[in-house]
């Protein structure tokens, strides 16, 4: 008996010089098992590692339409990461919409689409309805209604980043419309 056999065969980094021999630069091929095109589009390995794959364009489109980034994970630890995240790589998430496939609905991204769902809303509630949601949720389990509740304040604390997260995709369309 060899290793346990992966279900997939992502392969491990491989390089190659890429153009003339004289100026050769190393690129990073992707990880796909077989495919010799350079490997740009990094890609998460699981949801709490930053370890990355680094794909095809076609191959990371792919891989993403497979993946579950919120797997393993309750909607607190969720909603958290994605506030953090949206935080840190503002610039990036707007590539992210670009060729990286899986998202929501195609109106909503699935970052939002979970946070519509800790809100307890539709996929296609109005932003109004988020307002409402929001503040009837966050003043059951606000600290002044609730002190001293842990329980409590860690569902306030999703409310919130849950909102945080709509705002901004409301936003982000109100300045492109
Ligand atoms: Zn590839």
């Amino acid at each position: 008996m060899s290793r346990a056999r992966r279900s997939n065969d992502w392969g491990f980094p491989r390089w190659r010089g890429y153009g003339s021999s004289r100026e050769a630069t190393q690129v990073r091929l992707c990880d796909r098992h077989g495919c010799s095109e350079p490997g740009d589009c990094p890609a998460p390995k699981s949801p709490n590692s930053p370890d990355r794959w680094y794909f095809c364009q076609k191959h990371a489109a792919e891989y993403n339409s497979g993946w579950d980034y919120f797997a393993g994970l309750d909607k607190e630890a969720a909603a958290e990461r994605e506030a953090q995240e949206r935080a840190e790589t503002a610039g990036y998430q707007e590539s992210a919409h670009y060729g990286w496939g899986g998202s929501g609905d195609g109106t909503r991204s699935r970052d939002e689409l979970r946070a519509l769902e800790a809100l307890d809303l539709e996929s296609d509630a109005t932003f109004d309805q988020v307002r409402k949601a929001w503040r009837t949720k966050a003043k059951e389990v606000h600290p002044d209604v609730r002190p001293g509740d842990a329980e409590a304040a860690k569902a306030f604390q999703t409310y919130q980043l849950a909102y945080e997260v709509l705002r901004a995709a409301e936003e982000r369309r109100e300045w492109k419309g």
